[in-house]
């Protein structure tokens, strides 16, 4: 019997309702002749609002009871939809992390999964019982409950997929599948059969918000194929996979903005060695997550230096570069946060040359200016004034004809 693991995020199994057509498509899996593991997150909001609760009463709370307090959420879950499952006649047993046998490290509301131990989600599954495992937790070294970061169940279904060695893992959400671009930006987005971990990777740093990136990372490293697919209806998903050579035919595929970037410069640094390292030793301090970096052409022993980070963290780097702007010797500081950072995503990038010169004309036929450049092997990002974003995404996603079907390499 195949095995399949199915998980339901939080909008999936929001109200009674959603249950029902959860347990629904639960119950037609193991009706087709499979042994079906369910991971559930919370229902609806519950997560964020158990977090409100406790910063209620106490602005701090300590980890380890946070972890108690979280690990609620999908208990609740688990219990109702087994329940539903009885009640349309199905065997089905609820469990917690730690019951399922997945053991965590003790970084208590960001621990890593360890190990899993299957036994007892096999013995069940033999006695042809359905087993519905909380997302989103584990056992701790010490013998307490732990949580394993926000949309952590993404990572529990794909860890539980490659410990069962599962022939399926599907990954419900409310969307249907992983696009183009966000349609809700391009109209003529278009819904991909299929798209390589790396790009998945790529396209959920940048904040298309499908799949937690940490799972996709663990289904790359274990080469669990993923489908992300709605539960809303029956149309078939999007599958996360390994790079196949047909995929590099398409050089790009996708487009995202990602609108909460702010950006720096430093204004005549003096060019010499220790200068660089000063600076992003003290954002490193701060917790700053520095993404783009430029350094322009030096210009009598002076040089600009901007980078980006983001937004929501602005506060923060203005406290640590104004206090080092005196010593490193800089001229001042420019805090700017109208821009949006615009990338092209595709594994066939690697193949192809002259993508970075498509890029540019596009935008620039349409009197965009481009501010700062950053490539990887699969990527190219640029940064542009905010309220360009979403012309540039359109303006792009028609320049690389992504509306259009897997079309053969030129
Ligand atoms: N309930 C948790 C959260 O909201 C985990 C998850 O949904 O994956 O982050
Ligand atoms: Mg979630």
């Amino acid at each position: 019997m195949a095995i399949y693991v199915q998980k339901f995020g939080g909008s999936s199994v929001a109200d009674a309702e959603c249950m029902q057509r959860v347990a629904q498509r639960v119950y037609d899996t193991a009706q087709e002749g499979h042994s079906v593991v369910v991971v559930l997150s919370a229902m609806g909001k519950t997560t964020d609002n158990l977090i409100n609760l406790s910063k209620q009463v106490n602005p701090q709370p300590d980890a380890r009871e946070m972890d108690m307090l979280l690990s609620t959420g999908e208990q609740i879950s688990v219990a109702i939809l087994a329940m539903a499952l009885h009640a349309m006649g199905a065997e089905a047993v609820s469990m917690t992390g730690p019951q399922a046998g997945i053991a965590t490290d003790s970084s208590h509301t960001k621990a890593k999964i360890m190990s899993i131990n299957p036994e007892r989600i096999m013995a069940n599954l033999e006695k042809g019982r359905i087993v519905i495992v909380c997302g989103f937790q584990g056992l701790a070294p010490s013998a307490d409950i732990a949580t394993l970061g926000r949309g952590g169940s993404d990572t529990t279904a794909v860890a539980l997929a490659a410990a069962l060695k599962a022939d399926r893992c599907q990954i419900f959400t409310d969307v249907d599948g992983v696009y183009t671009a966000d349609p809700r930006i391009v109209k003529q987005a278009r819904k991909l059969d299929s798209i390589a971990y790396d790009e998945m990777l790529e396209l959920a740093s940048l904040g298309a918000k499908v799949l937690q990136s940490r799972s996709v990372e663990f289904a790359k490293k274990y080469g669990v194929e993923l489908e992300v697919l709605t539960s809303f209806d029956r149309t078939p998903g999007t599958i996360v996979k390994e790079e196949v050579e047909d995929m590099e035919h398409i050089v790009v595929r996708g487009v995202a903005a990602d609108k909460n970037q702010a950006k720096v410069t430093i204004q005549r640094v003096p060019d010499r060695p220790g200068v660089a390292a000063t600076l992003f030793k003290e954002l490193a301090a701060a917790n700053v997550n520095v993404d783009m970096i430029v350094q322009n052409v030096s210009e009598q022993g002076h040089t600009d230096m901007t980078f980006t980070v983001p937004r929501d963290e602005i506060n923060r780097t203005r406290s640590a570069v104004d206090g080092l702007l005196e010593a490193v010797g800089a001229a001042g500081a420019i805090y700017d946060v109208d821009i949006a950072k615009i990338s092209i995503v595709g594994v066939g990038m690697r193949s192809h040359s002259g993508i970075a010169y498509q890029m540019f004309e596009a935008l620039s036929e349409h009197k965009i200016n481009v501010e700062m450049i950053s490539t990887s092997e699969i990527k190219i990002s640029v940064v542009i004034r905010s309220a360009y974003a979403d012309e540039a995404m359109q303006v792009l996603h028609q320049a690389f004809e992504l509306d259009k079907n897997s079309k053969p390499a030129s």
